[in-house]
């Protein structure tokens, strides 16, 4: 920077004429062509993301892997042993090993990187005086832009004029300086309140958090936790290995075997053992659970909520739109002295109707568009919900809102329960307030009847709330609307005249009722929250199954006046809150936490962001969601279906069932090797294998078709079995019993055939063992069983590929050679397939059995 630098640009300090006049733009905003000139000046508004994973980290991980070392070293011994063929072979195989693991895992991250979806926001611009949906990335300096509560703000902006605009750090987590600069808002926040008109001042990279660069740590994300936890599991098998090597060198160095012959075992031996392929299939599997998640339309936010969903035991999820289709039709009106049915068609209404009506549609911050014949709503439902009954009465809403111009406004928000509006009329001003009843009717002295205004009393009050009851009763969601005529604004507002109530129906979302049950069964209890009132809560949590088994309904209120302690009881039992306010929500998950949930929380509004970033794991409406709570969750759902969240769980528990299938498969295999070595040893044997056959073995048949159980399809039971507790390990002590069992059966089965026809006959057993096992490894039901058979076509070509391999590896001479495997009989091939073909055998019996079992006793758990 020069002397002569200005410096960046006061725009708190400036006023907004003076901030229009040095961007250049007038106060209705940019043109098309401005802003498209301007794009092209400033590029896009996009912070540049930190690079992905480099290859060259992916590559250096591989080299750096313990088995690779062991290679190494292996490799030395043979050359110094003399043999270089052996020391070749062994480097030709390290050359595999890091190219295999560096292409599957980088196409992992690749997958991974691709669909986590970390672009979200869109932006409310004005562009040729109109205010137009942008995709955030378009916004450009100078542009004028419009901010409403739940908005994220897409660029550094002077404000122009606000209302109890207030605009959160969401993705960093921290206060900014706005409290400093009440004159500004900056990217990365998001409106949390109120709202307001700004002009954008810097973009991108131009932006306060762009020039920090703060963002970089919220983007990239390490390993899992489920990484690290296979990471450790992999360290601490392979210490056992190393001792086991230890043990086995020392009986050989007992019986007097020479020191080359005891290196070049105890190496096979460790390498036999290490797990190879353990760092990276928690990788893979989460890369597939991530894309089959996102092709049944719900995208992964955060990877590590991956691992958390399997383990979700509640789901806490608001009702409108969620549960229910968010299509609100109002049905019924309910003045002070009469009763009005809406039909679905135009209809004539009072003049104290239209009153209602027209009082409703002032107090309003939504519209309705006519797209090719029909009237849409764009905005907050509720409220197009009311303007469409407004239409259909025969009310000009464009007209009505020219004649009574807005001159302030109360915004509503979930914690006030209403919003306000004044209206410049003849004499004085136009206050119309809609809202929840029990709040408007605090608001109001008096109230509307068949002979004009009549002050309320505590009798009336209560007839009132009656006909709110009878309203919700029926599961309509109800709004209270009053007018007054005032000389100015005020908070609260003043001196208003109940018109009566509005009562909307909305009908429960096709499927909801479906998946609570699955939930049901999947040991995952559904909790409704709602802001609306007790009634039409209970009415609505009825038609969906909630209240099945005697669950409660608590008021949002009541929840308010429990201690922490009694709130922690009042949740075990209750299946549906009313009433609730954002901070409500917020002390009802964390009360299912404190008592070993693992939460689920669904929501779209502003009110429910921090509930969100409390929940393990937030989860978030794509199409109808807030930017706030887009922004706060882990979980987007694309098509805004609550049913789209029980296949998200689904995969999150194939994920981790997955991972066990694969340890299971590769602990098994490479105990099967160890105990080979140890049992010849104790037996005072000569080694069964050479060094070359168990690297062979471990790359053919171990870990390359071991990786294609990271791709299984999912057991048909998966949504019948209780949560996965979170702290569970990933080996559970029935896990290590069948490990040790299977593990003891192929290598019995290999030593027997090597004392019975030498080693290559050993050779040839365990590898069509360590294939078929793999068999064992998959679903809980037997592979043969028709459903299964096919399902994972990966691992039925990995095992015929492993099965061909191991074929070349007989018959084609220089390999034969090089792995010192010699011509069988066929005496000796019909020993192989006998051997061989046991452990698979055992392991299907088995399976056919617990099915069987099973199935007599219907209510058992699925196997496994
Ligand atoms: P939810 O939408 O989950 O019911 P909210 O916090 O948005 O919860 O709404 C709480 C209550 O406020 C509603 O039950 C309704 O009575 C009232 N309300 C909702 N939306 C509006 C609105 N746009 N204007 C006025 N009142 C509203
Ligand atoms: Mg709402």
């Amino acid at each position: 920077m020069t002397a002569t630098d200005p410096g960046p640009t006061p725009w708190h300090a400036l006023s907004p004429a003076e901030v229009l006049a040095r961007l250049g733009v007038r106060p209705g905003g940019l043109t098309e062509a401005e802003a498209a000139e301007r794009l092209a000046r400033f590029g896009p508004n996009l912070f540049r993301r930190t690079p992905p994973v480099s290859p060259w980290r992916i590559l250096l991980a591989q080299v750096r892997s313990l088995i690779v070392l062991l290679l190494l070293v292996a490799a030395a011994v043979a050359l110094a042993l003399g043999d270089p063929l052996d020391a070749a072979a062994i480097g030709a195989v390290i050359l595999l090993n890091v190219a295999l693991g560096f292409f599957t895992e980088l196409r992992a991250h690749r997958a991974m990187e691709a669909l986590l979806a970390l672009e979200v926001a869109r932006a409310s611009v004005v562009r040729d005086g109109d205010a137009r949906e942008l995709d955030a990335r378009a916004v450009v300096p100078g542009d004028v832009i419009l901010l409403e509560a739940g908005a994220a703000v897409p660029a550094d902006a002077r404000l122009l004029e606000s209302v109890e605009l207030r605009a959160v750090e969401s993705a960093l987590e921290i206060e900014t300086s706005i409290a400093e600069r009440p004159t500004m808002v900056y990217k990365t926040t998001t409106v949390v309140a109120g709202r307001g008109r700004a002009v954008v001042v810097g973009t991108g990279m131009d932006t306060e958090v762009g020039r920090i660069g703060a963002l970089t740590a919220s983007v990239v994300e390490g390993a899992t936790p489920l990484e690290r936890r296979l990471d450790a599991l992999g360290r601490r098998l392979a210490a056992v290995a190393v001792a086991v090597a230890l043990v086995v060198a020392g009986l050989g160095l007992l019986q007097g075997a020479s020191l080359g012959e005891l290196l070049q075992t105890s190496i096979a031996l460790a390498v036999a053992a290490v797990p190879e392929g353990l760092p990276v299939v928690g990788t893979i599997a989460m890369a597939v659970g991530v894309r089959r998640m996102a092709r049944r339309r719900a995208l992964i936010r955060h990877l590590p909520v991956v691992e958390t969903l399997g383990s979700a035991t509640l789901i806490c999820t608001d009702k409108t739109g969620t549960l229910t289709a968010g299509e609100m039709t109002v049905t019924d009106l309910r003045l002070a002295h009469e009763a009005v049915s809406v039909p679905e068609g135009p209809f004539t209404a009072n003049p104290d109707v239209l009153r209602l009506l027209r009082t409703a549609a002032l107090a309003n911050r939504s519209t309705l568009v006519e797209e090719n014949g029909t009237w849409r709503g764009r905005g907050d439902p509720t409220e197009t919900a009311l303007l469409a009954a407004a239409r259909k009465a025969g009310l000009d809403l464009a007209a009505l809102r020219a004649e009574w111009p807005e001159v302030a406004d109360l915004p509503f928000s979930s914690a006030r329960m209403f919003m306000a509006t004044w209206h410049r009329a003849e004499a004085g001003l136009l206050l119309c307030v809609k809202g929840a009843p029990h709040r408007v009717l605090e608001l109001c002295t008096s109230a509307a009847g068949a002979r004009g205004e009549y002050p309320l009393d505590d009798g009336e009050r209560e007839r009132l709330q009656e006909l709110n009851r009878e309203l919700a009763e029926r599961g309509l969601r109800v709004l209270a609307v009053a007018a007054g005529k005032v000389a100015e604004p005020t908070d609260p507002p003043a001196g208003l005249t109940w018109l009566g109530l509005v009562g909307m129906m909305d009908p429960p979302a096709p499927g909801v009722p479906e998946t609570i049950r699955l939930f049901r069964r999947a040991g995952i209890r559904t909790v409704m929250l709602t802001g609306d009132q007790r009634l039409t809560a209970r009415s609505v949590a009825a038609q969906l199954g909630l209240l099945d088994a005697g669950a409660r309904v608590c008021d949002g209120r009541d929840a308010d006046r429990l201690s922490d302690e009694a709130l922690r009881e009042e949740v075990v039992r209750t299946s549906v809150f009313s009433r609730v306010s954002p901070e409500a929500k917020l002390r009802i998950v964390g009360a299912y936490q404190e008592r070993g949930d693992v939460v689920a929380m669904l929501g779209d509004g502003v009110n429910d962001a921090a509930a969100l970033r409390k929940a393990d794991i937030g989860v978030a409406m794509g199409g109808r969601g807030t930017d706030l709570a887009k922004e706060a969750a882990d979980l987007i759902l694309e098509d805004d279906r609550f049913t789209t969240i029980g296949a998200a769980v689904e995969q999150g528990r194939i994920i981790f069932d997955n991972i066990r299938k694969f340890v299971f498969y590769l602990f098994s295999c490479n105990l099967a090797e160890i105990l080979v070595f140890l049992g010849a040893g104790l037996a005072g044997q000569a080694a069964p294998l050479f060094p070359l056959q168990i690297l062979w073995l471990n790359l053919v048949t171990d870990t390359f078709p071991a990786l294609a159980l990271a791709v299984e399809p999912g057991d048909p039971g998966v949504m019948r079995q209780p949560p996965r507790d979170p702290r569970e390990a990933i080996l559970s002590v029935g896990m290590l019993r069948s490990i040790a069992l299977y593990g003891a059966l192929i290598a019995a089965v290999t030593i027997v055939a090597f004392s019975l026809g030498g080693t290559t006959c050993a050779f040839m057993t365990l590898a069509l063992a360590q294939i078929l096992h793999l068999g064992n490894a998959r679903s809980a039901g037997p592979v043969l069983a028709p459903r299964m058979a096919f399902a994972n076509r990966t691992a039925v070509g990995a095992a015929l590929l492993a099965i061909g391999l191991q074929l070349v590896a007989a018959f084609f001479e220089p390999l034969a050679r090089v792995l010192r495997v010699t011509p069988l009989s066929g005496r000796e091939w019909a020993l192989v397939l006998a051997l061989g073909a046991l452990p698979a055998i055992v392991g299907q019996a088995a399976k056919t059995l617990r099915v069987f079992r099973a199935r007599r006793r219907p209510r058992d758990e699925a196997p496994r």
